[in-house]
This record gives C-alpha cells, sequence and structure tokens, in this order.
C-alpha cells in the first residue's frame, strides 16, 4: 500500500513543550494507519530537553512589560538547530495565529515536500528575533486564538498526510473535495432513499453520469455562491460548465 524505501517519505519533526499530546489523534484511523505503514514519520521534541539552567527554564517576560510570557530566542534556537542537522532542506513553520492562512494549496504544496519541522508556540508566543534568524514561515489555522501550537500542527499535519501517496483508499475524492476545485462539495446522500420523508433527489437515482455531474456541479456553484463570496470571486468555471452568473 505505501512506504517502499524508495519512495519518499514526508518527515514531520514537532517541536513543542508538550511532546505527550503526539501522536494523538494523529496516532488514529487514516493517519494513524499510514503511520504504523510508514507512509509519513512524526518525530516528537520537547523545546524543554535544550534548556541547560536548573529549572530548565524556556520562557521569560516580555521586553516593555506587559501580560505573559515569551518563548526564548537562545531556547527555540538550540531546538531548531538539534531538530534541522545541516543540509535539512524542509520548511520551518512556526504555528502562529498571524500567520498566513493555512488553505489546501499550502496542504498540497506541503505534502509534495520531503516534511516539515514545526515549532508548537505557547504562553504569548516566540522572541521576534528567532522566527527571522531562522526564518521559520508562521502558518495559521484560522482567525481565533488557541492556547498552543500543538492543535494547530495537528490540523496541518492530517490535512497533509491524508493527501500522501496510498493514504486515501479512494484517490478520486481527494480531488472533487471541497476547495480542490475552488468550490464548495457537492451534497451527499446514501440509503434509504426516502428518509423522514425527505427524498434522494431523482437524478442521482437516474444513472444518467453526465446528468449527475451537471446537478453535482450546479449544486457546488450555488452552495459557494450562497456560502462564501470570497471563493466565488476567484472561481473560473471549467470551460464546458455553464457561464459563471
Ligand atoms: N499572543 C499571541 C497568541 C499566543 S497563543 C497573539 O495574540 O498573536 C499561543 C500559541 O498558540 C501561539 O504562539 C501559536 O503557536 C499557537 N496558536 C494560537 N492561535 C493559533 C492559530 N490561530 N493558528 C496557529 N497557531 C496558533
Amino acid at each position: 500500500m505505501t512506504g517502499t524505501a524508495t519512495e519518499p517519505m514526508f518527515r514531520a519533526t514537532v517541536l513543542t513543550l508538550y511532546p505527550e499530546m503526539f501522536p494523538g489523534p494523529l496516532g488514529l484511523s487514516l493517519a494513524g494507519r499510514a503511520l504504523e505503514n510508514g507512509a509519513w514519520e512524526l518525530e516528537t521534541r520537547n523545546i524543554r530537553d535544550v534548556a541547560t539552567d536548573r529549572h530548565r527554564t524556556v520562557d521569560d517576560t516580555p521586553a516593555g512589560g506587559g501580560a505573559g510570557m515569551v518563548l526564548k530566542p537562545d531556547i527555540v534556537a538550540a531546538a531548531i538547530d538539534a531538530a534541522c542537522p545541516e543540509g535539512d532542506t524542509r520548511p520551518r513553520l512556526l504555528m502562529s495565529p498571524r500567520g498566513k492562512p493555512l488553505d489546501q494549496a499550502r496542504v498540497r504544496d506541503l505534502g509534495a515536500g520531503e516534511g516539515a519541522v514545526i515549532l508548537c508556540g505557547r504562553f504569548e508566543g516566540v522572541d521576534e528575533r528567532v522566527i527571522e534568524a531562522r526564518g521559520l514561515e508562521e502558518v495559521s489555522i484560522g482567525d481565533y486564538i488557541l492556547s498552543g501550537g500543538e492543535l494547530g500542527a495537528m490540523v496541518l499535519l492530517d490535512a497533509v498526510v491524508r493527501l500522501l501517496p496510498g493514504v486515501m483508499g479512494n484517490a478520486e475524492s481527494g480531488e472533487t473535495e471541497s476547495f480542490e476545485t475552488g468550490l464548495l462539495e457537492h451534497p451527499h446522500y446514501t440509503r434509504p432513499q426516502v428518509w423522514e420523508d425527505r427524498a434522494i433527489p431523482e437524478v442521482l437515482l437516474s444513472g444518467d453520469h453526465g446528468r449527475i455531474a451537471r446537478w453535482r456541479l450546479e449544486k457546488a456553484q450555488g452552495l459557494t455562491r450562497e456560502r462564501r463570496p470570497d471563493l466565488w470571486e476567484r472561481y473560473t468555471p471549467p470551460q464546458t460548465g455553464r457561464k459563471k452568473k
């Protein structure tokens, strides 16, 4: 199914103060099976392991005052350097609400690469100088604040791993999914044919694949226009499809 020695493998290294959170949900279902099969590899490193003082300090108070604590640049740099041997060209990501919002295009991009080194912030965040000095790419999973980067890292890895070769049973389902086509996906139905007086749309039982495909495209376009005007704005319909209205 996956993971012959010659295939490129996706290697994820997560730098965190809470390594015991991993693999967590990534150890189950699709991602977990892929981990077992060797389609990807997960290394978790405790940032605190590089702290050498008596209290194994990783944070300090913010310069200029204010609430909370900031992860120290020397500690974060040491953790990154220990995790990335020379020649490690994997992208270095910092989970951060200030980052570029993660989208399916970036997920695809990452999945096509060798892996990623992911730094999970905690407290108020990370000293700005180490973000610059180690060229960290800030990635956000949405416009809300989590208490740490770990759940963000899991979201990102879950999205990437399901696209790796051999991981998803039905490869086609990856291509029609929401966002892949620039549209939200059409609605789904399954048996029973009538449930609580609601019938499956007749076209889906017609066996006419052309009609079904047109119906699905129309539904996807309608949903996207209604719910996500931002996506609709950027959408280019397929050549054979109807004009965008
Ligand atoms: N003070 C920061 C928030 C810190 S939250 C601010 O206002 O921007 C603590 C950590 O949680 C962050 O360093 C980051 O690693 C993670 N985090 C919080 N929200 C996130 C989001 N939307 N996407 C990705 N990571 C997030």
